[in-house]
């Protein structure tokens, strides 16, 4: 019944408020403003499923998962796609050197396909861990209408990219060669429109990079759209120019147009996709479309700073998501440790800092426990106005988690000072977007208790109601030798075991 209550405040419709992101394209905070409110169209770079995510990885994904609820906060309709790479990511983000899914197969013995199924599988479960809501998985229709959230695999969208492929052909920027199907950079450049998002010029994006100059590229810097007479490649499928497989970038460009449309709300990513990956994207839709691809693209930092940490030294690389349930560690103090920082941020990596952050999730964890169902049932004491309207202020203002977990410390540390459970509704608000679970803690503390030890807590507040203070006391005694600590509160008590049985 109170699960039902809790999860009916969550679904109200609420107006839209205004909501500030900083754009890539601009380099500017920007006060946000979707194509078709409340509607927004999020498309978001997936993981290349070859290895397990490590925590830097997941870091990207905790971000998006936050603008996606913050925005839902705001009262946006989140339209949300990531993509699942699983052919034509090269272990160059060029288009040199191996496939990176089929790498692993061959060292694997497995079929790439096989590959994929598993670390996908273990994304899943790293996600659900953590608490990131993943769209729905895709079904294998071609015809969809958009915008439609998804988590959509490139193997399974071939037909899009092909589509796509040949409107660049017949737009005239992308030629076929015997070794694939380019796109024509230099004839890009002639439009002005390289580098719009990295504000590199084209030497200054491949700055490092070895560029392979295949005999039949027109320059060093086009790029594979499909790539042809590569008779070792495990994954391959028919084309107009024959077979072969796509290349990295058009994935997404064909996966985010079919699912969400030509233009795109917001198009997120991290960093290091911003020079090559994200300007080809641009180039190789807007080529096609000849309108905007994405009017927002906002990117994330780098998780930082593991060497050294107990915690990697026993992974011998970058911790997992398993790392951190072995040494004990809850994965949502990792989700709570991502939140404590700004996205656009460099956040370091320490065992001291992932503490810090357990503490804080034992802090709302514990006081949601204690929260009674009259509370639950009841509404929100009349000092929680505010809190909600200055969690929400922080949110919009370039999605400030620091600030924004303050605030809901704050209203915790409130509540215990004036001794009053009496803001569920609004701790459970602020909770759809920090994550933490706080419902099904609440609950699942509950459950815990054996009846009889309900029975006695429910005996003592009658005995209280009835001013019985001595039965009061022995009742509370008795629950204290059974290992349970009681507390008054406004129109009942509250139980917990004992901290120091
Ligand atoms: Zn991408």
């Amino acid at each position: 019944m109170n699960a039902l209550r809790s999860s009916l405040i969550l679904n109200e419709r609420v107006p839209m408020k205004p909501f500030s992101i900083f754009n890539t394209l601009s380099r500017k905070v920007e006060r946000f403003e979707p194509l078709k409110p409340p509607t927004v169209t999020l498309y978001s770079c997936g993981p290349t499923v070859y290895l397990p995510q490590h925590l830097g990885n997941m870091r990207a994904y905790l971000f998006v998962d936050t603008l996606k609820r913050a925005l839902r906060f705001h009262g946006y309709d989140v339209r949300h796609v990531m993509n699942i790479t699983d052919v034509g990511h090269m272990t160059s983000d060029e288009d040199a050197g191996e496939d990176k899914v089929e790498k692993t197969a061959r060292a694997e013995g497995k079929s790439p396909r096989e590959v994929a199924d598993f670390y996908i599988a273990q994304f899943k479960r790293d996600c659900a861990a953590l608490n990131i809501e993943l769209p729905p998985d895709a079904d294998s229709t071609d015809h969809v209408s958009p915008p439609q959230s998804v988590l959509c695999r490139a193997t399974e969208n071939i037909g899009a990219m092909i589509a796509l492929i040949e409107r660049i052909i017949a737009h005239g920027y992308a030629y076929v060669a015997a070794s694939g199907v380019y796109f024509d950079v230099e004839k890009w450049r002639g439009a002005a429109r390289v580098g719009r998002l990295s504000r590199q010029s084209l030497d200054e994006q491949h700055a490092g990079q070895r560029l392979e100059h295949s005999p039949d590229k027109k320059s060093p810097h086009d790029f594979a759209l499909w790539v042809l007479n590569q008779p070792g490649h495990l994954m391959q499928w028919d084309s107009p120019w024959g077979r072969g497989y796509p290349g990295w970038h058009i994935e997404c460009s064909a996966m985010s147009m079919k699912y969400l449309g030509e233009t795109l709300d917001i198009h997120t990513g991290g960093l290091d996709h911003i020079p090559i990956h994200h300007e080809n994207e641009i180039a190789q839709s807007e080529s096609a479309t000849g309108h905007p691809f994405a009017r927002y693209f906002v990117h994330n930092a780098f998780l930082v700073g593991m060497e050294g940490a107990k915690i990697s030294k026993s992974a011998g690389k970058f911790p997992l998501v398993a790392d951190l349930v072995a040494q004990g560690v809850d994965p949502l103090a990792f989700r709570l440790f991502c939140f404590g920082a700004k996205y656009r941020s460099e956040l370091v990596f320490s065992l001291d800092a992932l503490r810090a952050a357990q503490t804080n999730l034992n802090y709302f964890s514990e006081f949601a426990s204690n929260v009674p169902d009259e509370a639950v049932a009841g509404p929100d004491s009349e000092w929680t106005a505010g809190y909600l309207e200055r969690f929400s202020a922080e949110l919009a203002d370039d999605l400030n988690t620091p600030r924004a977990l303050a605030v809901a410390l704050e209203l915790v540390h409130e509540a215990y000072t004036r001794n009053d459970k009496s803001i569920w509704s609004a701790l459970h608000k602020l909770d759809s977007v920090l994550g933490l679970k706080l419902d099904e803690r609440r609950l699942a503390a509950h459950a815990q208790f054996p009846a009889e030890i309900l029975e006695l807590q429910k005996k003592r507040d009658q005995a209280r109601a009835e001013r019985d203070f001595n039965r009061a006391d022995a009742l509370r005694k008795e629950l204290f030798s059974r290992g349970y600590e009681v507390k008054d509160i406004p129109g009942g008590s509250t139980i917990a075991p004992r901290r120091n049985p």
